[in-house]
């Protein structure tokens, strides 16, 4: 085994959900003939007319002179002027923007995206100061906690909790009264719908947070890869915010494309440049390919008219499901709680005052046959003891009708049993 760097180890560990997703899989090979219901899967469901658009896209590509420039050539290192193109346009007609292409950048896949931006703007500067990267609401994507270069730059708040104890329902709020950023904040990042949750902070929200780093010149990245105009995962209004420091980031993986790692940012063009410059010295460019096709589709009109009329109602009511199932069959007298369903893949079902660790009730629902991912994974950068962490589940949304009924009548089942053995 080579020698490794103090970041050649750190990138070696499986972080966050990655080393669930091993044990899960080493659970289905083990448990051959077993059948589990799966709803741990971050990997969106293929939906046939989100699949066809694609073939048809691609369709028009082959047929065109523009094939062998888009997958025969090396490009620019901002991205596939064509895409770039159809996005400056489209969001300037939709939002009344004055985006140019220099305020556009096409990375391979968001995750990257945030790579980029916790390594440019957090860690050390050349004085020796450590800036921060700050999730301002804690749970947010497990991604996030991979990123950064220099782990101790990671730091993520708890937030307040709305509770509507007769509906069973709550939802997450930024604590203002403790969030702090400051000279010593590199950036901050949210994801808005959020993984793992499904939380939209309202638009008020994010222009607040916004402004706390604007006199700081600290960019605040809004992971918008559940957003609209696509792939529209929002199943409540929201407007996205623009402007001054915010970097707006969109991802085509919800809309079909995960595989060929597509990732957008929008922002000042100063920032977007440091970031290019990132891009360039890790990969020199996205692949092409996708590009090509994504601007055709939003061209067309085609991606947008899809995400509102097929893909947002498609999760909604699979979320419908969910809670109705699980308001039918979770005990009323245990203190279980359904974060509010606004937007994004997922569930989140927070079990207060849990026997066991969140850790155990994963393995317990495993043994009747179903598979989600235990909360804890889900709180990078919040080092801070908080029970709350061991409490939560979050369930994917990309399992049949039946899957998800069915999970959810066992899930009761197993909450009720864990409950009253305590
Ligand atoms: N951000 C969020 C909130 C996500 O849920 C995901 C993927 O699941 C990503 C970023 C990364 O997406 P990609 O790198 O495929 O664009």
């Amino acid at each position: 085994n080579p020698a490794l760097t103090k970041i050649g180890a750190q990138m070696s560990n499986l972080t966050g959900v990655r080393a669930i997703m091993k044990d899960i899989i080493e659970t289905l090979r083990a448990g051959a003939g077993q059948q589990f219901i799966n709803l741990s899967a971050g990997n969106p469901l293929i939906l046939p007319e989100v699949e066809q658009l694609w073939r048809d896209c691609t369709a028009e590509l082959l047929a065109s002179s523009e094939y062998g420039e888009v997958v025969c050539r090396y490009g620019s290192s901002q991205g596939y002027a064509p895409l770039i193109e159809a996005i400056a346009d489209d969001f300037n007609k939709r939002y009344g923007l004055n985006l140019s292409d220099r305020n556009i950048l096409v990375t391979p896949g968001s995750q990257s995206l945030y790579f980029y931006a916790a390594n440019a703007f957090g860690g050390y500067t050349n004085s020796g100061e450590l800036k921060q990267i700050v999730l301002p609401l804690s749970p947010d994507y497990t991604g996030y906690g991979g990123v950064c270069l220099f782990p101790e730059a990671l730091i993520a708040y708890k937030p307040t909790l709305d509770i509507d104890a007769t509906a069973h329902r709550f939802k997450y709020r930024p604590d203002f009264s403790q969030l702090s950023i400051t000279e010593s904040t590199g950036c901050v990042i949210l994801s808005r719908p959020s993984n793992p949750t499904g939380n939209v902070l309202s638009d008020e929200e994010v222009k607040k947070i916004a402004a706390l780093a604007a006199p700081y010149d600290v960019p605040v990245l809004v992971d918008s890869a559940y957003a609209p105009p696509f792939p529209a995962l929002n199943f409540t209004e929201m407007m996205p915010v623009f402007g001054g420091n915010i970097i707006h980031c969109m991802s085509l993986s919800k809309v079909g494309l995960p595989g060929e790692r597509i990732g957008i940012a929008i922002g000042d063009e100063n920032l977007i440049h440091v970031l290019e410059c990132f891009q360039t010295n890790l990969c020199i460019h996205p692949s092409r390919y996708g590009q090509a096709i994504a601007a055709r589709a939003i061209n067309s009109g085609a991606l947008v008219e899809i995400s509102k009329t097929v893909i947002r109602s498609f999760y909604q009511n699979k979320f419908t499901i969910l809670e109705s199932t699980l308001d039918a069959t979770m005990p009323k007298d245990l203190p279980w709680f359904l974060h509010r369903g606004e937007g994004a893949i997922f569930a989140w079902l927070w079990l207060q005052d849990l026997p066991i660790t969140d850790w155990e009730f994963y393995q317990q629902l495993k043994q009747v046959g179903v598979i989600v991912v235990p909360g804890s994974t889900f709180f990078p950068g919040l080092q801070e003891e908080w029970q709350h962490k061991q409490q939560c589940l979050r369930i994917s949304l990309t399992g049949t009708d039946e899957e998800i009924a069915t999970a959810m009548q066992r899930l009761a089942k197993v909450a009720e049993e864990v409950y009253q053995r305590a």
